[in-house]
């Protein structure tokens, strides 16, 4: 599984990098996906930001 953030749609008010800081990052107003090797270890966080991004902005690739 990888999380990405539409960047047109995300807002920047930063809901997924307070649930997950580990995987989310705000940069220049936007959301950003940090690079990692394996997500499955915050698969729970990253649905809970998917399911908290106000703009439905975060979409999970299996
Ligand atoms: S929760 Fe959604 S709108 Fe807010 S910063 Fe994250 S991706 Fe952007």
């Amino acid at each position: 599984m990888k999380p990405i953030i539409n960047r047109e749609m995300c807002i920047g008010c930063g809901m997924c990098e307070n649930i997950c800081p580990e995987v989310f990052k705000l940069n220049d107003g936007k959301s950003e996906v940090i690079n990692l090797p394996d997500y499955t270890v915050f698969k729970e966080k990253i649905e809970q930001a998917k399911d908290s991004c106000p703009v439905q902005a975060i979409d999970i690739e299996e």
